[in-house]
């Protein structure tokens, strides 16, 4: 049996039931790989379902204004990702869906992974997206390197070329990666419970323990944080966008104490000042003579 053969009999066995896996449609495949952009798959799982009752395609999202597709996301966090997803639906509603990876670059906010995951899932092409996680599986599989970076990327492009079947389920091999990655190939994987295990480069010198599990993860540390608050600036963003919807409207001057009881006028004005200066930019929010709403359009 060949290895890929090997991970696809494991997959139907061990795989996740996820709705967007049960779909070729590329709008539901688009939405539940932007809302896996930073949430966990189980909270993604609920707003899928009610973003897709809300919005159950592109016609229907790209009409929707930005207070609409705001408070449809509201819990997922990092909103700009609803704001990018309609212009994407307006831009499909012009000029089409694409049929293939590269039709799908060319839109504003698609990037090279998603992609390449519209591709293999949507269209059925044989091409391997890769995101954190099947870096990390696709590097120890195939290269043999425990903790890699997206400087292996081109390696493990070419690897998979070889791994991927030429035809059947190659477009199953990403989903059933992703599945090893998040339930045996962990940062500290579990070698002797994988099935790739007599296929994989990595695992006698992770069975060995000659590997060193680095300490803390990147992303975490990349986080803007000001001063000595508790929390991340996204997490500000979030209370000023939910404060913002409730209460229609609300004055710069009170919106601080709102987001943050131990706002302090003399050190954190200017900070809170910078985060509406983004939101504004992005077109969640306006701020005019001081007062503070959830954006709309021009007519
Ligand atoms: Fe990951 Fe170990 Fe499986 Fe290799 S054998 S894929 S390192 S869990």
């Amino acid at each position: 049996m060949s290895p890929a053969a090997t991970l696809l009999r494991w997959f139907d066995r061990h795989g996740r039931d996820l709705p967007w896996r049960n779909t070729r449609s590329a709008y539901r495949i688009l939405v539940s790989e932007i809302m896996l952009q930073q949430t966990q798959v189980t909270r993604v799982l609920i707003f899928y379902a009610r973003w897709l009752r809300l919005f159950p395609d592109w016609k229907k999202l790209a009409r929707a204004t930005n207070a609409d597709v705001i408070a449809a996301w509201s819990g997922l966090g990092y909103n700009r990702r609803a704001l990018m997803l309609r212009d994407i639906a307006r831009a499909v509603v012009e000029q089409g869906e694409p049929t293939d990876e590269g039709g799908w670059r060319a839109f504003k906010g698609i990037g090279p992974y998603t992609a390449a995951a519209l591709a293999a899932f949507s269209l059925h092409k044989r091409v391997l997206p890769i995101d954190t996680n099947i870096r990390r599986v696709g590097a120890r599989l195939w290269l043999g390197i425990p903790f890699p970076s997206f400087t292996n990327d081109d390696r493990i492009r070419r690897a998979a070329e070889k791994f991927l079947p030429k035809r059947g389920r190659f477009y199953d091999v990403p989903q059933a990666l992703f599945d090893l990655a998040s339930l045996v190939c962990t940062k500290t994987p579990n070698c002797t419970a994988c099935p790739m295990r007599a296929d994989c480069l990595a695992a006698p010198k992770f069975i060995a323990e000659r590997v060193r599990i680095p300490k803390q993860s990147i992303k975490k540390s990349l986080e803007t944080k000001h001063r000595n608050k508790p929390h991340p600036d996204r997490i500000y963003r979030g209370r000023i966008l939910k404060v913002v919807q409730e209460k229609t409207s609300v004055s710069v001057n009170t919106l601080g104490r709102l987001v943050d009881p131990c706002f302090d006028v003399t050190h954190d004005q200017a900070w809170l000042l910078r985060m509406l200066d983004r939101m504004h930019k992005d077109q969640m929010i306006s701020v005019r003579a001081q007062t503070v709403r959830i954006f709309t359009m021009p007519s």
